[in-house]
């Protein structure tokens, strides 16, 4: 067996590799990530153009698992047809989830308004398709939460993630209580982010996922720098702590709770 065999699996549940910051650079991450045990890495996409680039580098490096969808900030320049490319591309075998969607209420760039509707149609193709929805939320999860919760009424459980976990312990009770997972970032890791620890705590072992949202949140000790998705370690063992486990255990959990939500 070699080293790369013997780590504990890992999985990135959430990167976004066709960022310009990583340009020219993506083999050498993927290499890194490789290196410390990685079994695969989401990439979210956030635009038609985004998400069919995911789509097309995952056909040349199977580590890669592509999802694709509209990021809720970047609504406003995007083509009419943006939500059928996406439907289209979401038919892809390869595509392993319909996101990232969401609602975001801090960049004030889109209002709510017009992020509601995107968000349903996300929603109903990831019914559709039966392909888990990818949510973002920041500074709207009063907002979400009830879209959420409305659409879980009229239509049951749909599968997904809260993707870079940050809200309270109610919220999180109330995901599960509909049969999503949380994912966490290195906001975990931060020193004031108490409170984020103490929360996932709370949390099921087996609803629990780690991810980079890479370049963004990189984790300690590599707080400032451009995040990578190899940088997950640090995540998933400040999330080891929180839960009292040891990190292969941690390991091995996210990752068996990655490859069960997004089929991998
Ligand atoms: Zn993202």
């Amino acid at each position: 067996m070699s080293d790369q065999e013997s780590l504990p699996p890992l999985v990135d549940t959430h990167a976004h590799l066709e960022d310009e910051r990583f340009r020219g650079e993506v083999d050498a991450i993927i290499a890194r990530a490789k290196a410390v045990g990685m079994v695969r890495v989401l990439v979210v996409g956030t635009t038609p153009e985004d998400s069919r680039a995911c789509l097309e580098r995952a056909r040349l490096e199977p580590l890669l698992a592509p999802a694709v969808g509209l990021h809720p900030t970047h609504l406003a320049d995007l083509p009419d047809d943006a939500f059928e490319q996406i439907a289209a591309l979401a038919q892809d075998p390869l595509v392993v989830a319909i996101g990232e969607t969401g609602l975001d209420d801090y960049w004030k760039e889109v209002p709510l308004t017009a992020q509601i509707p995107s968000l349903r149609k996300h929603l109903a193709l990831s019914r559709q398709t039966g392909k888990p929805i990818v949510l973002h939320c920041r500074d709207a999860a009063i907002p979400l939460m009830a879209e959420l919760e409305a659409d879980y009424q009229a239509n049951g459980p749909v599968a997904g993630v809260l993707h870079s976990f940050c809200g309270d312990l109610a919220q999180a009770q109330q995901a599960l209580a509909m049969g999503l997972y949380l994912s966490f970032s290195g906001m975990i890791t931060q020193k004031g982010n108490q409170a984020l620890r103490d929360i996932a705590a709370q949390i099921p072992q087996d609803r629990l996922l780690v991810e980079t949202d890479s370049p963004y949140l990189a984790p300690r000790p590599h707080r400032g720098q451009r995040n990578e998705p190899a940088f997950v370690r640090h995540t998933c063992q400040m999330l080891a702590e929180c839960l009292g486990l040891a990190y292969p255990e941690m390991a091995q959990a996210t990752t068996n709770n990655a490859k069960r939500l997004f089929r991998l």
